[in-house]
């Protein structure tokens, strides 16, 4: 029987050039709509039970941030529930996958995938809350819902208004696992701590910013070519909806604090990158920044202050960049947190690397976290 490879499912992406021997299966990832950017990779191998497959993605060095395939391991599931890490090697132009599937059907992907059916559920679930309500702002381009959830039980003049947007870069599913988390957590009517926050707070999560993107198995962009997170300052209902109609609603509802949800490709860390290259960045939002930086990494092991990106130098913002936007639009504490595609170099598990559940444990803790900054 011969290997068959298949990526035509929700989120999958790959093309196959030869997978005629199992030790020479010849790969290319396929570029996101707008052909500027690609990495996301999600595949099925069918009928390869026992072989030594070594799978060969050819255009790995062409990628969008190819050096992050240094020291990185791509996941694999027989089952589609359980992800782990197999031997991974890049030398600068091609990335070598080398797996022997216990099963007849495997798959491999770049990050443990989060799936459309599980989106749907999640918003179901959610919606089954008394304090939740969602509503779909419009329609993407591909024709889905782009949903809103909004959770709160406060009877407040003055709420504390906190926006939270997750998976702009759609092959960052690390960011839905963490809201499915975060959720979770949120509307746990036994937690004291979430039942203390809904009463303080309004709550608006967009848990998937990209819905078209992830189905269609894209990096970066949405069904346009638009890269969502360079859509802020002039985002337009026919390019960018999905951002268009969030920014529409954060105007009537104002912003206290926002997380943007990310995963660094390169990076073994979770981190926070702030505003700091606004105009309007000063010492109070550098300490509310802090602040918040600083309970979450009392509260998390997972999570880190030291390793980030570069700070960006004094007026030298990109306020098509959602953080940078609605930090100097709102005068409000906006966050980017990343999270790591390799690992959490401060608080290994390598058989998993970092995954789904990490994530969502992680969004957990941030409960506690938003907590300890408003109180
Ligand atoms: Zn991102």
């Amino acid at each position: 029987m011969s290997i068959s490879i298949f990526s035509a499912f929700d989120g999958g992406n790959i093309e196959v050039v030869d997978a005629s021997q199992a030790q020479h299966i010849r790969l290319n990832i396929r570029p996101d709509a707008g052909e500027r950017h690609f990495q996301w990779f999600y595949y099925q191998v069918c009928d390869a039970a026992g072989l030594d497959l070594v799978m060969t993605i050819e255009n790995a060095g062409k990628t969008s941030f190819a050096e992050a395939f240094k020291d990185y391991q791509a996941v694999a599931s027989h089952d589609h529930v359980h992800w782990f890490r197999v031997p991974t090697q890049f030398d600068g132009q091609k990335l070598v996958i080398e797996h022997t599937p216990e099963a007849d059907i495997v798959y491999y992907a770049f990050f443990e995938p989060y799936g459309h059916a599980r989106h749907m559920a999640l918003l179901a679930e959610a919606g089954a809350s008394d304090a939740v309500s969602i509503e779909s702002l419009c329609a993407t381009p591909d024709g889905h819902a782009h949903s809103l959830i909004t959770a709160t039980e406060s009877t407040l003049d003055d709420p504390t208004v906190i926006w939270i947007t997750a998976r702009q870069h759609p092959g960052e599913p690390m960011a839905e696992w963490w809201i499915e988390g975060f959720l979770d957590r949120l509307l746990d009517a036994s937690d004291p701590v979430s039942r203390q926050l809904l009463s303080r707070c309004v709550f608006y999560i967009v848990p998937n910013m990209c819905i078209d993107g992830s189905i269609r198995g894209h990096l970066r962009c949405n069904a346009t070519g638009a890269n969502l997170n360079r859509e802020w300052a002039e985002p337009s209902p026919e390019r960018s909806p999905e951002v268009f109609y969030v920014r529409e609603k954060m105007v009537e509802t104002g912003i206290d604090i926002a997380l943007d949800i990310h995963g660094d490709e390169a990076l073994p860390y979770n981190f926070f990158a702030g505003a700091e290259g606004t105009a309007s960045w000063d010492e109070k939002k550098q300490a509310d920044f802090d602040r918040l930086k600083n309970i979450l990494a009392d509260l998390s092991p997972d999570f880190q202050t030291e390793f980030g990106y570069e700070i960006d130098p004094p007026n030298s913002s990109d306020l098509r960049k959602c953080t940078d936007y609605l930090s100097e639009t709102f005068d409000c504490l906006a966050v980017t947190l990343e999270m790591p595609f390799k690992d959490a170099a401060n608080s290994p598990v390598p058989d998993t690397g970092w995954d789904g559940m990490r994530s969502a444990q992680f969004g957990r803790a941030m409960v506690d976290a938003l907590w300890a900054y408003i109180r």
